[in-house]
């Protein structure tokens, strides 16, 4: 059975004289233990707002189960010792740490939340610290005193003093400069195996994703369209947007420009089109496209996909360079 199980999730944005926004719309997620996902889409797509909605940071219409309990929202936690195994790690590290608190009491926090005696959760913490790679006397120094990647090593280590089975991490290393973003991702991947840890990695960079994640997932304008396992994924996509998303990533040296052979724009989430909401830009688009939408359905071979151009059941169909007239 899965970790986390995110069926049909839905979330508005209610805006002040304008329409509410749909930023996720009927998406589906499911992660198993020992399991790294990626979530990966062009910016605005939703992966951010589906992230916080699965961990409870957001209300959200549908169902999200954690080991098999309904998600319970973040105001009525603190009581629930079941859900303090469902974490999330941020992109800014240095907003979740306390300027003027030690390392070491912030780390332990966690620990007196689980109900450790102080003397014990400050030794706890120091263990913690040195597991994820710092200094042996970082807890009696401030936030301020460590680099960027130190601190979300900081962050990774406090959420850790939760004992959590499951991370949702929201581009944790997008703020930090290359080489801690290799440590770092690296770091999560250990963590995720020695501790059989579930990690959906949200990130915009696809080639980290394409090194680190067993399974991908690839959202569209609020859903989330194709899922795969990565190396599968990645030689055979099964969605036109996947095979879009995945050819603007540069071989050699790895910076992420995203895609440069769809037509046009992302679409306004708050008006997306009717019919598959990706059929204005899809070179292979066949007329009943801009009436069906069509629902993520399971392929052969642990595939899913939300494209007319596959059939349930069957497996990948080799995506046509473009569409027959
Ligand atoms: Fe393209 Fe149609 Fe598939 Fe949508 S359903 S991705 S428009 S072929
Ligand atoms: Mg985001």
């Amino acid at each position: 059975t899965a970790l986390l199980e995110a069926t049909g999730v839905s979330v508005d944005y209610h805006r002040r004289g304008a329409p509410a926004l749909r930023a996720v719309d009927g998406a589906d997620l499911s992660l198993a233990r020992g399991e790294i996902l990626g979530l990966v889409g062009e910016s605005g797509c939703g992966k951010s707002t589906l992230g916080r909605a699965v961990v409870g940071l957001q209300p959200a219409a549908g169902e999200i189960r954690f080991d098999g309990r309904p998600v319970v929202p973040l105001g009525r936690r603190r009581r629930d010792p079941g859900m303090r195994g469902l974490q999330m790690v941020f992109q800014d590290p240095y907003a979740s740490l306390n300027p003027r608190r030690y390392v070491g009491d912030q780390v332990g926090d966690g620990y007196l939340l689980g109900g450790t005696s102080r003397p014990e959760a400050l030794r706890k913490a120091g263990e913690l610290l040195e597991r994820v790679g710092l200094p042996a006397d970082a807890a009696r120094r401030y936030p301020h005193e460590f680099s960027g990647g130190q601190r979300q090593r900081i962050a990774i280590a406090r959420t850790l003093a939760a004992e959590p089975s499951c991370i949702v991490a929201d581009e944790p290393i997008s703020a930090l400069d290359a080489s801690a973003q290799a440590s770092v991702a690296n770091l999560l991947v250990d963590l995720v195996r020695e501790l059989d840890m579930g990690l959906v990695f949200i990130s915009h960079d696809l080639s980290v994703v394409r090194q680190i994640a067993d399974r991908t997932a690839v959202m569209y304008l609020g859903r989330v369209v194709e899922v795969g396992p990565t190396r599968e994924l990645w030689s055979s996509p099964a969605h036109p947007y996947t095979r879009a998303l995945i050819s603007a990533v540069p071989r050699a040296d790895g910076a992420g420009v995203l895609p440069v052979e769809l037509p046009g724009d992302v679409p306004d989430p708050a008006r997306p089109p009717g019919g598959c909401r990706f059929h204005p830009r899809c070179p292979l688009a066949l007329p009943e496209c801009s009436r069906d939408d069509p629902p993520l359905v399971a392929l052969r071979g642990g595939r899913s996909v939300a494209c007319v151009l596959q059939t349930p059941g069957e497996p990948v169909r080799p995506l046509a360079t473009r569409r027959k007239d």
